[in-house]
């Protein structure tokens, strides 16, 4: 068996380390080519320390010069690297067969087209990318014949109940509907009276996944469902009415497909992300993941609500902005990256981020999005209206 070299953009993060345990497991079929995070240079230099990569990539000058010499002393080979121009050559080179795109927000959308336009197998996680530019990125899969495996657990779970042909459109297999399930996040049941006091911690407690905090937060607003409903539209050519949000807490079945005849195909498991990353990494074959096998009787029962769009204002919001398409995702992308940012510094309340996301649509207007020039510019534009906004205090 070919060892697969692999590049993990975002490997200090929660899906960075969930895949770095996956490859840990398996060391006669992965080997880590590079690792790329931001700014956590001890946990990137104990990463290091053990997957011994060719290079390793971090925000900037300083910060690459320290882990330069933590390497250096600890005899490591190592090269450093920085920015994004570093980020973009790790997820193109000729020796990388695939490429983990785990960076969080819009930071990783050009990263992760490079890997698609160098053709890459590419396992996306980052789903802001499809949420900016998801004409732009898969015309480059295409193009380029990269093959595109998601790794968010609802498409991975969609990936897995379609057939492999999925490719020639929906319709044409049979596909009625694409039922992408929600856990609600910590807050389905407050009451809304105390949402407006609600803290960037008991936000980021999410009852069945541990994660980043800016995803953690998307799950609380459900602005989480809202990016997955364009992701979902993007990667299976779906369209909009045929994705139905469902409501299931327990966060057991990770998504299914409703067929013309009847059927419906879920894919059911523990909420461990290492399963739809092991599921990437090894596709089309399976491979141990560390995950507790499903115990059905101790689950005992499932339940299923339609999804509040009153409450969860960021959910329709995503439905709008996905019929409207162009700019549109991206700018909402971008005010809500803004919103987050804004929410876990205590410059913004939780209800401010819904509201905070909607006043930047209803100010900015969308245009085709067209090239990635396009899409940087309206990102640009509605993070600066975004900022601005909260500077002034309007959304407290
Ligand atoms: P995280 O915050 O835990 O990790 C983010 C990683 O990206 C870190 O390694 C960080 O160093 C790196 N990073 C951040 N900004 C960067 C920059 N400017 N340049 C280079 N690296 C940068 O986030 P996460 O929870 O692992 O999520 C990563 C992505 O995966 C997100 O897009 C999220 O929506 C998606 N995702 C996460 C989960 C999950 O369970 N955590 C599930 C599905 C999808
Ligand atoms: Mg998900």
């Amino acid at each position: 068996m070919k060892i697969q070299n692999i590049t993990v953009l975002g490997s200090t993060g929660s899906i960075g380390m969930s895949t770095l345990d996956v490859i840990r497991r398996h060391p006669d079929r992965f080997h880590v080519f590079a690792l790329c995070a931001h700014s956590q240079v001890e946990s990137l230099f104990a990463q290091c320390l053990e997957f011994r990569p060719e290079f390793a990539v971090v925000r900037d000058a300083q910060l690459a010069a320290q882990l330069a010499e933590l390497c250096r002393s600890a005899g490591l080979l190592t090269e450093v690297r920085y920015g994004v121009e570093a980020l973009i050559e790790m997820s193109a080179a000729p020796e990388v067969d695939s490429v983990m795109a785990a960076i969080v927000g819009a930071a990783g959308l050009e990263p992760t087209l490079a890997a698609a336009r160098a053709g890459k197998k590419l396992m996306l996680a980052n789903k802001e990318v499809l949420v900016m530019a998801g004409e732009l990125f898969m015309h480059a899969v295409r193009e380029h014949g990269a093959t595109l495996l998601p790794v968010d657990s609802e498409h991975n779970a969609i990936f897995q109940s379609l057939p492999a042909d999925f490719g020639r459109g929906l319709a044409a297999c049979g596909v009625q509907k694409i039922l992408l399930t929600a856990s609600g996040g910590p807050f389905r049941n407050t009451p809304l009276a105390d949402l407006s006091a609600v803290t960037p911690d008991a936000a980021c407690a999410h009852p069945n996944w541990v994660m980043g905090r800016k995803i953690s937060v998307d799950s609380a607003t459900m602005m989480n469902k809202g990016l997955e409903v364009i992701e979902a539209h993007w990667i299976f050519a779906a369209p909009p009415e045929m994705i139905q949000v469902v409501v299931h807490p327990q966060s057991v079945i990770h998504s299914a497909v409703q067929f013309a005849d009847g059927s419906v195909l879920a894919q059911m498991g523990n909420p461990d992300m290492r399963t739809p990353i092991a599921y990437a990494m090894a596709y089309p074959e399976r491979i141990a993941a560390g995950v507790e096998p499903l115990d059905l009787f101790k689950i005992a029962r499932l339940e299923f609500y339609e999804p509040d769009f009153e409450r969860f204002r960021c959910l329709q919001l995503a439905y709008d902005v996905l019929r409207e398409g162009g700019t549109a995702p991206a700018i909402l992308n971008a005010a809500n990256e803004t919103a987050v940012a804004a929410f876990l510094a205590g410059s913004l309340p939780f209800l401010g981020i819904a509201r905070l996301n909607e006043a930047t649509l209803d100010a900015l207007p969308a245009r085709p999005e067209g090239s990635l020039e396009d899409v940087l510019a309206a990102d640009a534009e509605a993070r600066l209206f975004a900022c601005q906004a909260i500077r002034e205090n309007s959304f407290s």
